[in-house]
């Protein structure tokens, strides 16, 4: 008996032979963005994390606690009220990223 043969379905390579996962993988980068919204408000925005990878509301949470800000999980983005360009970096990187992995995009 032969197992059916499972096809990736984006490059349609047997499954031992996909590395699209890989790829997904390397190129889903973290990212850090500033980002000025109405009224002038700041908000600092992590994104690029993948949701099933991560969880993205206790990340939030400890986030708002050593901040000291206010935050929220927006769909696989965490926003946290406020410009912390400064400190967001140290404590990702307390947190287990590596900070050379994560790039730092100012749209204010
Ligand atoms: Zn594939």
């Amino acid at each position: 008996m032969f197992d059916d043969d499972v096809v990736c379905s984006v490059c349609g390579l047997d499954d031992v032979l996909c590395v699209c996962e890989e790829v997904a993988m390397q190129e889903s980068r973290m990212k850090v963005v500033l980002e000025k919204r109405k009224w002038g408000k700041i908000y600092t925005i992590i994104t690029g994390l993948d949701p099933k990878e991560f969880d993205l509301k206790s990340m939030a949470k400890q986030l708002r606690t050593k901040l000291a800000c206010g935050g929220t999980v927006k769909g696989s983005n965490i926003e946290l009220q406020g410009n912390h360009e400064f400190r967001i970096m140290g404590i990702l990187e307390k947190m287990g990223f590596d900070k050379d992995s994560i790039d730092l995009i100012k749209k204010t």
